[in-house]
């Protein structure tokens, strides 16, 4: 797949003839490009008369056309002087009619889009509460001058309806602490360090192959950190800042990228490092487990060394590359991060003495010469290292020191392995043992299923029947699991029955490689009876429309011998697989490099619902009461029929 050509462009600051002028030159010169992301300000700073007249006015000159917008542009910051005025005209520019409409697209206050194949995080404003100071004096009536939390929980619960991984994330802020672990000097000088936490922890869930900010008016080109490993596969981030148009310094502020698509690469591809790689800037304990496996990976060869000496000169301790004829033992080890740059290996010596007699100790540079932030401490005994990781926590030289044993957590799989079946995830949000997973959404548990209420719901009876623990399917789940989801299945359609509706339910298995693999999850949705009837029909009419048919599963579709027919059905693939209201099921096997719609089930849904405008799922989303009063309202009307109430 050919990649996709983008600018990335910093603030515009309402200078848009300086930016068009020269994207159109880049343009004729390298292009052509399919995009143009803008982040930062796109509209000049409040109060600034520069741009009162005439300036504001060339804005409107490219949302009415007079003037050409040289490559489909997307942008955020929609605040600023003249920023209600032009967002109203773009506004009806759009709606006018097709022929019309400039290329110019507000992305929105946040959420995930599809632009040319890439996949597109963005986050507009600044996090409220720690908003900078220019920040604070905005009228707060304009479009995302400060982002919410529940602007955050937009791209969180879109991340959840994707296949692919985010191929670029727009911030206007950048993350606090981006430039940790980076090699001295690569920040450019006088560079602010501050940034904003949300969009630090929104970059850690997302994982975006490319993060751009803007607004803090310097470029800087971070070298790529790896991401942690949800279970398929890490790959990298690159963080590019961008500095604002036209600014009088000539800091850079276009960028140009070709990117293929995640969706369209393979894992080896999405998961390479470049040399350069650095460990995640953003503090977690993921993330320290990952430097920890990092380390350990790293150990094998001692290659690195040479380039401290090579660059040398720096103010800086010599690397400690373990004491000669001390045999490596890990069961006698410590892993110890955090640790301060200054740190000589006598100081860390002296800090463990407390623990135990210290034998060795292993801190390495990193490529760029720079000494690593963590290393390894042995001392004579498995007792002194159980000791020395008491001392987690306590500061050397101004900071806390995390000590963790250096045995427990030594696995890096290599190549990473899919998801194994009943094991919990991290980031799967249908993993009941997740920290992230919506328990409040939770209607009914079982032994080993439960019912939840969708997050986006067709209807207020819309319900998704999964196992607990993470299984990819209902053909790959275990007997005793099946048999619990035939119930919470018979329980529904009696349900549903009593408001004189009928059951159709879908599964769609796709191997989703940015969360761990897919947790089994069955639509349920209440239908009526004229609907039921050509349920069937309905369905089939919508797959011939995305070229593909499905096919009815032979032998029983409920009870004994049911799992077994779904199996032979789709054997180890990727399936969509509807359950009719008559029991009768539809299957269509998802070939390899085939692309499934993925919204097909929701699509029939709502369809036999009656409510095709609700087959979009960002139109169902709902606050966190209207949440809680819809579980309540499910669990009245099924509380008769609950299985766990027998
Ligand atoms: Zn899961």
């Amino acid at each position: 797949m050919a990649p996709r050509k983008v600018l990335l462009a910093g603030d515009v600051d309402g200078k848009l003839s300086a930016l068009f002028k020269r994207v159109a030159a880049v343009n004729k010169a390298n292009g052509p490009f399919d995009l143009l992301l803008c982040t930062g300000a796109f509209f000049a700073p409040e109060g600034s008369d520069a741009n009162s007249g005439e300036a504001g006015d060339e804005v409107l000159e490219y949302i009415t056309g007079s003037k050409p917008v040289p490559v489909p542009t997307y942008f955020i910051g929609a605040t600023g002087q003249g920023a209600d005025r032009a967002m109203e005209a773009l506004e009806m520019a759009h709606s006018a009619g097709s022929d019309s409409a400039p290329q110019l697209h507000y992305l929105g206050c946040s959420g995930l889009k599809n632009l040319k194949g890439l996949n597109v995080a963005f986050l507009d404003g600044s996090s409220r509460g720690q908003a900078s100071a220019e920040h604070e004096g905005l009228d707060q009536g304009t479009t995302c001058t400060a982002h919410t939390q529940e602007d955050v929980q937009v791209i969180l619960t879109a991340l959840q309806q994707t296949t692919a991984d985010v191929d670029i994330l727009l911030t206007r802020e950048w993350p606090a602490g981006i430039a940790r672990g980076t090699p001295p000097g690569s920040l450019p000088q006088g560079c602010p360090t501050s940034g904003s936490e949300t969009v630090a922890r929104l970059a850690v869930e997302v994982r975006p192959r490319y993060h751009v900010a803007g607004t803090h008016g310097f470029h800087y080109d971070r070298p790529p950190y790896l991401n942690k490993d949800l279970g398929a596969g890490a790959h990298v981030t690159r963080f590019i800042a961008l500095a604002a148009v036209g600014n009088p310094k000539k800091l850079k502020f276009l960028h140009a990228l070709g990117l293929v698509p995640a969706a369209d690469m393979d894992q080896a591809s999405l998961c390479a490092q470049p040399p350069n790689t650095t460990p995640t800037p953003y503090e977690d304990p993921a993330s320290r487990k990952r430097t920890f496996d990092e380390a350990m990976a790293g150990d094998a060869d001692g290659e690195q060394s040479w380039r401290w000496q090579q660059k040398g000169g720096r103010n800086q301790p010599p690397p400690s590359l373990g004491r000669p004829g001390v045999v490596k033992d890990e069961e006698c080890s410590v892993y110890a991060s955090n640790l301060p740059w200054r740190a000589t290996e006598q100081d860390i010596e002296t800090f463990f003495a407390v623990a135990g007699h210290v034998v060795d100790i292993r801190r390495k540079c990193n490529k760029d010469g720079q000494l690593q932030g963590f290393g390894f401490v042995q001392f004579d005994s498995p007792e002194a290292a159980r000791r020395a990781c008491s001392l987690s926590g306590r500061d050397l030289q101004g900071r806390p020191i995390n000590v963790l044993p250096a045995l427990e957590p030594r696995s890096r799989p290599s190549p990473p392995p899919l998801p194994q079946d009943g094991k919990p995830v991290e980031g799967c949000w249908f993993c009941l043992s997740n920290p992230h997973a919506d328990v409040h959404l939770v209607a009914s548990i079982g032994e080993e299923c439960y019912l939840a209420c969708d997050k986006g719901p067709i209807c207020p009876e819309h319900v998704l029947l999964l196992p607990v623990e993470h299984h990819r399917s209902s053909a790959a789940v275990s007997p005793s699991v099946y048999t619990e989801m035939q119930k919470y299945l018979a329980a529904l359609r009696a349900c549903f029955a009593a408001q004189g509706k009928q059951l159709f339910t879908f599964e769609r298995f796709m191997t989703f490689r940015k969360s761990g693999g897919n947790h089994c999850q069955i639509n349920a949705v209440p239908i009526e009876a004229a609907a039921a009837k050509g349920a069937g029909e309905t369905l089939e009419r919508m797959a011939a429309k995305h070229d593909f048919s499905l096919e009815s599963v032979p032998g029983p579709s409920s009870g004994e011998g049911s799992q077994e027919a779904l199996q032979s059905a789709v054997g180890d693939g990727e399936f969509f697989c509807a359950s009719l209201p008559d029991g009768s099921r539809l299957v269509h096997v998802i070939k390899r490099g085939e692309r499934h719609p993925l919204a097909f089930g929701r699509d029939v849904a709502a369809t036999l619902v009656g409510v095709p405008d609700r087959a979009d799922w960002k139109v169902c989303q709902g606050t966190r009461e209207e949440e809680e009063q819809r579980v309540e309202h499910f669990k009245q009307l099924f509380a008769k029929f609950d299985i766990m109430q027998e």
